[in-house]
């Protein structure tokens, strides 16, 4: 059968690829042109006569990875992206072969099941009560337990929230459509995502009220109250408070403690954007940086970023089930209509309608490390970004913003704007180091994330050096 042949070649080709991103054989990225890439790869030939195999398959993939940026590459230090265990690339095969559209339970029974498992245990490290494994039992109806849904990225996942935020403000909102007074409360650091589902759901930016922070850009709790009181001169309720765990641009953790009480207090939707930091809560060392966590309603949490699980596989969760079962209608009787069910469907739960077996790719990477494995692995990212600041601060040309609190680190030399972002520029034209750049308090600085479990203090002190040689060719 070709596709055994056929996938000991895709395997072999990608195991080289893999050896050459940990060797450093290859460089990190390769930007060619889009039209040149077009042309080398030769796509219009295999459109017109097929035959995308064998030798041809081998010659095909060698050329399109060395088009590809290698996350596995200790010079890796990019996008929040995983660099995925090949457990979780196995699962991504077996789910594209089988094809399991997995939301309702008859088409992907093991899928599934893998799903509400991997969502219970997800559920159990915020804190909150997991879901009952017999879904349909008579007392679960109206339960208080957690629950969740994974889904295609943390932007939809706060999406998601916010429409569980908004059903629990607005009862009827299914029927009625949004009332005109509701506001978001959200910290000024906080992911794009955010804002972008309020423009969705017609809540416009003048409804959108940015939280005041500190000098690390981290919610000050004592300024909510400022925030509240202006919004209700202006006519508005508040339909949810979003703080992060961590920031996107520095990996700050909001102190989450004050700000559920605070939602507590007032009655407000408290919703925690984990999609990168929720990691920590598998540590020991790190957890307490999530420290009342288990008072929020809602949480997000990508497996596809700090639990090194392939794109995509993004968990909503909240800490009472009904909000979630009732966001997308206006009662959930549908769900219970036939209690001989032997499973779950999560389609009420998912805007997605076909969605594929994103639980499985976790747990395969779950299963082959186990919880203790991930945990290291949070752990030792966290540990090069401290040995990163505290080299990168002994150097009397280079400063960073913040000392970091999870994986992410931002340093710049003392030079303008515009140099800082020419310096990256160079480096990806160079194809030496892959980093992103970000704008805080004004400035721009480059920034690290440090996904790759093969990057070292060495990597980074290579990477200062060419800065510092690509500062006296500018
Ligand atoms: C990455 C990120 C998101 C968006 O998640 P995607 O999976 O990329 O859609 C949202 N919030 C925070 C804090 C993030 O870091």
């Amino acid at each position: 059968m070709p596709f055994i042949q056929d996938a000991d070649i895709v395997v072999r080709e990608l195991d080289q690829f893999f050896s050459q991103s940990i060797s450093g054989s290859e460089p990190v990225i390769n930007q060619e042109r889009l039209e040149v890439i077009i042309n080398e790869l030769d796509l219009a030939t295999y459109v017109r006569s097929g035959g995308l195999t064998d030798r041809k398959l081998a010659a095909f993939l060698k050329k399109y990875l060395s088009y590809s940026t290698r996350l596995h590459h200790s010079h890796y230090f990019g996008h929040q992206c995983a660099a995925p265990h090949y457990s979780g690339a196995l699962a991504s095969l077996v789910d594209g072969f089988i094809n399991n559209p997995m939301a309702v339970y008859e088409m992907g029974p093991a899928a599934a099941s893998v799903e509400y498992f991997v969502v219970n245990w997800m559920l159990e490290k915020v804190g909150w009560q997991p879901s009952s494994t017999n879904p349909y039992a008579e007392n679960n109806r109206e339960n208080s337990t957690g629950a969740g849904v994974l889904v295609n990225g943390g932007s939809l996942a706060n999406l998601l929230a916010l429409l569980v935020a908004r059903r629990k403000i607005q009862p009827d909102v299914w029927q009625s459509g949004s009332n005109s007074d509701l506001a978001v409360m959200v910290s000024s650091e906080s992911h794009y995502s955010i804002e972008k589902s309020a423009g969705i759901m017609g809540i416009g930016k003048n409804s959108v009220y940015q939280l005041a922070v500190d000098e690390r850009g981290a919610i000050l709790p004592d300024q909510l109250e400022n925030t509240l009181n202006q919004l209700v001169v202006d006519g508005k309720k508040p339909m949810i408070l979003v703080a992060n765990a961590c920031s996107t641009a520095l990996g700050i953790y909001d102190s989450l403690e004050p700000i559920a009480e605070f939602c507590q207090t007032h009655n407000i939707w408290f919703h925690v954007d984990a999609a990168h930091g929720a990691g920590a809560l598998l540590s020991e060392k790190h957890r307490d940086k999530l420290r009342g966590v288990v008072q929020a309603d809602s949480i997000i949490w990508d497996a596809h970023k700090m639990l090194q699980t392939p794109s995509l596989c993004a968990a909503l969760l909240v800490k009472e089930r009904a909000f979630l079962d009732t966001a997308m209608h206006h009662d959930a009787s549908y769900l219970f209509h036939d209690k001989e069910q032997p499973g779950f469907d999560f389609m009420p739960r998912t805007i997605e309608c076909t969605k594929s077996a994103l639980g499985t790719k976790f747990f395969f990477v779950l299963a082959a490390l186990g919880e203790s494995g991930l945990s290291h692995y949070v752990d030792q990212q966290c540990e090069l970004a401290q040995q990163a600041y505290q080299y990168i601060e002994e150097q009397p040309d280079l400063n960073c913003p913040v000392c970091p609190e999870s994986n992410i680190l931002c340093f710049r030399p003392e030079v303008d704007d515009a140099t800082v972002l020419s310096i990256r520029d160079s480096l990806l034209k160079e194809r030496s180091f892959h980093l992103t750049s970000t704008v805080f308090n004004g400035k721009r600085y480059l920034r690290m994330v440090f996904m790759s479990p093969n990057s070292s203090l060495d990597d980074v002190r290579r990477l200062v050096e060419r800065v510092r040689v690509l500062l006296t060719v500018e």
